[in-house]
């Protein structure tokens, strides 16, 4: 074979081989998003049963923020809904708050291509907390005040008796070290409670995912993604701090965080603080040996040096 020949025939094994190369690496990057896809159908109607969100007849306002974590609540619940053997509705709702360039069609425009029903709400609250809160403080818990009766009164008017948000694990979770660092509490973002009205039922479908799945599932679907700074409120100081703490005992210890994701579903407040809780007043002993008992640690090795036999004795110096 001469040289063109033989240089002609190289690149094209070279582009076949590129070409599987590349088909393999499609054929991985949606093996990855279907397998996300899935957990997070999963998790999703994992949080739904263990807490028994949604029933048969019920009408579920969805909010939507325009944030990557509504958009998918919404997504999964739709798809829920299809594979479900009960009956429900869903109904999309986001609040505008007139906040400075918030680009109005994006929601509308998505929400009709989806095929859902929807309803946008316009309330200029924006003007009202720029109002009342002097420049420089913290205008989040007035916003969220206002949204929070506005919402409440749409879910009403729309015959809708349970509200869904987009609240995910590491929402909890930052919550719950706000409570705890901040609060003096041991209180967290629940999965269901009821509204502050009384009349609806607030849910998080979410609450079992990650926020980084969260994040991956927006990008792999591509949502519209709204930008969550227009008011011009700066990020919670706090709450970052948080968030920076959760990042780095994931990178230096995995699993920690899953681990006291899970502690917060196997409370035990005999062996908390909380007179309230547990009746420690009236506690007597009733002669009955307890088989889980005080054990969790037992086979820590002591803290406290002693002279116990057995035991290492610390030497001065
Ligand atoms: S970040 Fe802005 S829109 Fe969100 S609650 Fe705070 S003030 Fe309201």
């Amino acid at each position: 074979m001469n040289a063109p020949l033989q240089n002609a025939a190289q690149m094209d094994a070279q582009s076949a081989e590129q070409a599987e190369l590349n088909s393999k690496q499609r054929e991985k990057i949606a093996h990855e998003n279907n397998k996300l896809h899935k957990r997070l159908c999963r998790q999703v109607g994992q949080a739904i049963g263990d807490f028994n969100m949604i029933e048969d007849g019920d009408k579920v306002m969805v909010c939507l923020s325009g944030g990557k974590d509504s958009y998918a609540l919404l997504d999964i619940l739709l798809t829920l809904r299809e594979r479900a053997p009960i009956h429900f509705d869903i109904v999309a709702v986001n609040l505008d708050q007139k906040q400075p360039n918030f680009p109005a069609h994006i929601l509308p425009a998505y929400l009709e291509k989806l095929g859902v029903a929807f309803h946008i709400e316009n309330q200029d609250t924006y003007s009202i907390v720029k109002r009342l809160i002097p420049e420089g403080k913290t205008t989040c818990s007035l916003c969220s005040r206002l949204r929070r009766g506005i919402l409440y009164r749409v879910a009403n008017e729309l015959g809708c008796n349970k509200i869904a948000l987009g609240h995910h694990r590491d929402d909890i979770l930052e919550t719950f070290f706000l409570n705890m660092f901040f609060g003096g509490k041991l209180k967290g973002m629940p999965a269901k409670l009821q509204s502050d009205d009384g009349k609806h039922i607030v849910i998080r479908p979410m609450a079992y995912v990650k926020e980084e799945d969260s994040t991956r599932y927006a990008e792999v679907k591509q949502f519209p993604i709204i930008p969550c700074d227009l008011c011009g409120s700066q990020e919670n100081l706090q709450r970052k701090q948080i968030k920076g703490l959760m990042r780095e005992w994931e990178k230096k210890h995995p699993g920690r965080v899953e681990s006291i994701f899970s502690a917060l579903s196997t409370v035990v407040p005999s062996h908390l603080m909380d007179p309230n809780m547990f009746g420690f007043k009236d506690l007597k002993a009733d002669g009955v040996a307890s088989p889980l008992g005080d054990i969790a640690f037992d086979d820590e090795p002591c803290s406290t040096p002693t002279s116990m036999p057995g035991t290492i004795v610390l030497q001065n110096g």
